[in-house]
């Protein structure tokens, strides 16, 4: 059980997502995406500005942080908020929250497509006259490999 898409599927959904949609996928953007898609565990930012360094000069970190900000915006990418880390999403922009499952042992993180908050949060969204955003759940624990 990894976290791994069919990469070379996954990048060229993304690049001719950018083409329809008329947005700029720029090489600093382009090489992000990569960078992540290649991991099999979540990447930090500066993790990311490394292995470009590795590939071509070291970036800015803006130049980084930047294109993160611009895969997080267009769904191509979330974060694991506990973990300060990045995923590649392969769910078509489907959802607005996200959920992860996150192996405290081996790193190893699973994304589980719920689009619909539960119910029971949802209530307590409703009462409190919240309009909400996005939300974001992630549960630690141990993953069935690390458990023998
Ligand atoms: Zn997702
Ligand atoms: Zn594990």
């Amino acid at each position: 059980m990894k976290h791994k898409t069919d990469n070379k599927r996954f990048l060229k959904k993304v690049e001719t997502y950018c083409k329809e949609k008329g947005v700029r996928y720029t090489k600093p953007r382009r090489m992000t995406l990569e960078i992540i898609a290649a991991s099999e565990r979540p990447l930090g930012a500066y993790k990311i500005i490394e292995e470009m360094g590795k590939v071509t000069h070291k970036p800015k970190p803006t130049t980084v942080y930047r294109a993160i900000d611009f895969l997080q915006r267009h769904g191509f990418i979330h974060k694991i908020e506990s973990l300060n880390a990045f995923v590649v999403c392969d769910a078509n922009h489907a959802h607005e929250g996200s959920q992860f499952i996150v192996c405290n042992e081996c790193g190893l993180v699973k994304e589980v497509h719920i689009c619909e908050l539960p119910d029971d949060l949802q209530k307590q969204v409703d009462a409190a006259g919240f309009k909400m955003d996005r939300w974001n759940t992630e549960i630690h624990g141990v993953c069935q490999n690390c458990q023998f």
